[in-house]
């Protein structure tokens, strides 16, 4: 039995839970089901040290970690934005990422890098390595990455908001320029630069991995298919969904399991934003009073609301003492009590999708929550907020019809009660409901098949690993 040599693959996974998460689990089945020895390699400085810790605790003791140093980014206004931070952050560590890879004793076969990552791209090409790009998220994306950069062309510099609206995707949603991600709409945004810079270096990648199956987005991952056998673009192996394994306890778990096995099979509705996600102070009261209205069971996982009306609280740390129930309309936990579960700040979703109870799920569509709704079999309603979120939404429903989406989160505007329950009356009970079940259903019916023995997504990661280890052998 051949000792695999220490990083044979080395995963460098970007700052965010919604990163490490999905990383974290590819790391597991490249161990776990091939054998790779693997580093997972995460950075220092735009991510909660603790979530980033109880996500790798779970990881099988065989896969590396390390923690790349902290560089400083000081001399950076806030105000450039999440993005951009997490673009600069990289760079800034890539010498840190060079000296881990050659001290690391043994041949590297394979970089991968994730989503803000492709920075380190030149780098596994200088090492000898493949550089491949791990893609949290959907073919959806990665196009839209790709038509950026040929809009950005010397020839004719365009932008996005030149384009017709909506916009069909080729093999994909059709898009209104509204719920094109963030960023991407118009050149003068400060991340714009570096989306352009990261999806440039796409073209240069030996490959992707994305976290999406064949059966999610057929048409996109076929477009795919044809663009890499005529070379126009680097493979694209869908591979996921990669939805994290329980892992154990953690900590609070349990109040909400068994609050769960109490409810009615079938009968509650899962609220929850993400780890990102804000809503205002006066949404969050309205969100309160749909639930009610609804007379529907819920369990919501509530957070802190953003009080400067930004709906992303990434990068902000609630101070100890800020209880977000503080927040919620007077008297509301007591009205609701027994039908309804208000929790502070983090639930463990994947058990609670999974839990017989839980019967739809108001999300603000990041990709994993996404997955794990979809793996889960579990409708939505679509509730997007920021980031890539609303063409995630759009995806859903226009795509695979597994979520209704209200009218009002369509904008900017407050989502109001009335729209709240009338969404999820719908979604539970309605006609239009029903066939959004009916489509969840079988789309969980597709991603089991996709990780089933002979599925499309398993045999995707082993052609990939093939290629490494034909790599390794080569060295
Ligand atoms: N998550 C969780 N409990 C929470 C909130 C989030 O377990 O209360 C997990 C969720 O299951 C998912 C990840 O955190 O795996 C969030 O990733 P996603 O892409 O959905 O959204 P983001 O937080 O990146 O916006």
């Amino acid at each position: 039995e051949e000792v695999p040599s220490q990083q044979q693959v080395v995963l460098f996974a970007s700052p965010g839970a919604g990163h490490l998460i999905p990383v974290a689990e590819l790391a597991r089945r490249l161990t776990t089901d091939h054998g790779l020895a693997v580093t997972l390699v995460t950075l220092t400085g735009m991510s909660d040290p603790a979530t980033d810790a109880a996500v790798l605790s779970s990881l099988p003791a065989t896969v590396a970690t390390s923690v790349l140093p902290a560089v400083s980014l000081d001399d950076l206004s806030p105000d450039i934005g999440f993005g951009a931070l997490m673009f600069e952050l990289v760079r800034r560590s890539l010498p840190h990422l060079r000296a881990l890879m050659e001290g690391g004793g043994g041949a590297v076969a394979a970089l991968v890098c994730d989503f803000f990552g492709t920075a380190a791209l030149p780098l596994a090409a200088e090492l000898g390595a493949q550089g491949y790009v791990f893609f949290p998220n959907s073919f959806a994306l990665i196009s839209i990455m790709r038509h950026i950069v040929e809009l950005h062309g010397d020839a004719a510099p365009g932008e996005y908001r030149d384009l017709p609206d909506p916009l069909p995707l080729p093999g994909g949603p059709v898009l209104r320029h509204a719920d094109l991600p963030d960023g991407f709409r118009d050149r003068k945004e400060l991340v714009y630069a570096y989306v352009i810079e990261e999806a440039w270096r796409y073209g240069r990648a030996d490959g992707f991995l994305v976290n999406s199956f064949e059966e999610l987005e057929t048409a996109m991952a076929e477009t795919f298919k044809r663009d890499a056998e005529d070379g126009a673009f680097p493979p694209v192996y869908p591979v996921g969904p990669f939805v994290r394994s329980s892992s154990g306890e953690e900590s609070d778990e349990s109040a909400c399991l068994e609050w769960l096995d109490r409810q009615p099979e079938g009968s509650v509705v899962y609220v929850s934003f993400g780890t990102g996600g804000a809503l205002s102070v006066e949404q969050t009261a309205e969100l309160a009073a749909g639930l009610e209205m609804s007379g529907l069971r819920f369990l919501w996982v509530v957070r802190m609301p953003s009080l400067d009306g930004s709906p992303c609280a990434l990068g902000t740390i609630p101070g100890d003492n800020n209880d977000p129930l503080a927040w919620l309309p007077d008297g509301f936990l007591e009205r609701t009590r027994g039908r309804g579960l208000a929790v502070a700040a983090w639930a463990p979703q994947v058990r609670v999708l999974a839990h017989p109870a839980t019967a739809a799920f108001v999300s603000h569509c990041g990709w994993n929550s996404t997955l794990e709704s979809v793996a889960a079999g579990v409708p939505m309603v679509a509730w997007p907020l920021y980031a890539e979120q609303k063409m995630n939404a759009a995806i859903l429903t226009e795509v695979t019809g597994v979520a209704l989406r209200p009218a009002a989160a369509r904008g900017d505007g407050l989502v109001t009660r009335e729209e709240i329950a009338a969404a999820l009356l719908e979604l539970m009970e309605g006609e239009k409901g029903g066939a959004v079940r009916g489509r969840a259903r079988a789309l969980r019916q597709a991603a089991v098949r996709a990780w089933s023995l002979d599925g499309s997504s398993r045999r995707a990661l082993g052609e990939v690993v093939g290629k490494w280890r034909a790599a390794l052998l080569n060295k």
